[in-house]
């Protein structure tokens, strides 16, 4: 079978593929999941997950390697990380173990849509768990469907890195303290979506959100964090307990330490104290490196290495981490897992 997909101009949108995986969680155990051919959700309108989001996503990419075989990043994490959402949820947790054979199995059964090497696509996986069920007061479903499809996507950036400009919001926050902000769950990207709006309206990138509690501190993009390099040649990022926790920003602190010898930290990262970083970027498995050209905040633009090209230790993390990803760069231990396809 040949498909007819133009690798080359993949967006990031839904595409029905043939295969998805589905496991349901009831009289409080999973069942084995397996794989469907059904791309529609049977739930019941009552459902926990429809009326006081508890649910939770993931997002996660597979990607073919130069020598064509296929490999996901870290998708132990994307587990680990599920795990800890669904206990702040009171959801049960997704087994390490169901949650990468489910990946590995949807991405097998759909390995003809994994984009060749050179378009620089990937497919993306989300996996989604949700609380369902006949619960119509407020307390936690009985009942869970864990569930992974996924679709090919393209490379965020065609013409190569290019910085884009972001504005720091002041009027809304995407979470609150001690709130879900460090849970990757809808909810947050709900409160998100009228300042994402108003951002791109004013023709920003996104919004940069601050600490709740004071307002001075950088937290994260709606869905990336933040990280600066600063004058002096350090990978600094914000440490908050109300931050996603992004994967990509764990393996680039890595990378800048291990692979590039900077010195790498998390900390307060002041808004009215840019000026001390050279370079800053956005990072996340959707984009990896969105590159900051400049952010506004309140009356003050802030340029970082230039509006228009990318500075060079922004570049060599990018190269870094894309090399891995795509099996061209020696991962570190345990971050690639190959998916054995009989083609
Ligand atoms: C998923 C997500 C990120 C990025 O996390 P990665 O693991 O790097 O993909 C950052 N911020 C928010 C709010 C997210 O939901």
């Amino acid at each position: 079978m040949t498909l007819n997909i133009d690798w080359e101009n993949l967006g990031f949108t839904y595409m029905n593929l043939p295969y998805r995986f589905i496991a349901h969680f009831k009289d409080g155990q999973w069942d084995n999941g397996g794989l469907t051919e059904d791309a529609t959700l049977h739930l019941s309108e009552s459902s926990p997950a429809l009326h006081y989001g508890q649910q939770a996503f993931e997002g996660l990419k597979a990607y073919r390697t130069k020598s064509c075989e296929i490999q996901l990043f870290r998708p132990d994490q994307n587990a680990e990380r599920l795990q800890r959402t669904a206990r702040r949820l009171l959801m049960p947790e997704v087994p390490t173990e169901l949650f990468i054979n489910a990946a590995k199995a949807v991405v097998k059964a759909n390995h003809q849509y994994v984009p060749p090497y050179e378009s620089g696509g990937s497919l993306y996986l989300r996996p989604l768990l949700i609380g369902v069920g006949d619960v119509i007061g407020v307390q936690p479903a009985q009942e869970y469907i864990f569930t992974i499809f996924a679709m090919p996507v393209g490379n965020y950036f065609k013409g190569g890195l290019t910085p884009t400009n972001f504005i720091v919001s002041r009027d809304f926050d995407r979470a609150a303290p001690h709130g879900t902000g460090a849970a990757k769950v809808g909810g947050n990207y709900a409160a998100s979506l009228l300042p994402g709006q108003k951002a791109h309206d004013a023709g920003y990138s996104d919004v940069i959100y601050l600490d709740p509690a004071t307002h001075t501190k950088i937290e994260e993009v709606g869905s990336a964090n933040f990280f600066g390099i600063t004058k002096d040649n350090e990978f600094v990022t914000p440490l908050s307990p109300s931050i996603l926790p992004s994967i990509t920003k764990y393996s680039l602190l890595y990378l800048a330490e291990h692979r590039l010898g900077l010195k790498a930290s998390e900390g307060d990262v002041y808004v009215d104290d840019l000026e001390k970083f050279s370079e800053a970027g956005a990072c996340g498995t959707a984009a990896v490196i969105s590159p900051i050209g400049g952010i506004q905040n309140g009356d003050n633009y802030h340029v970082f290495y230039s509006e228009t090209e990318v500075g060079p230790i922004t570049r060599q993390l990018y190269n870094e981490l894309v090399g891995i990803q795509k099996g061209d760069v020696t991962a570190p231990e345990g971050w690639i897992y190959k998916v054995e396809i009989d083609e």
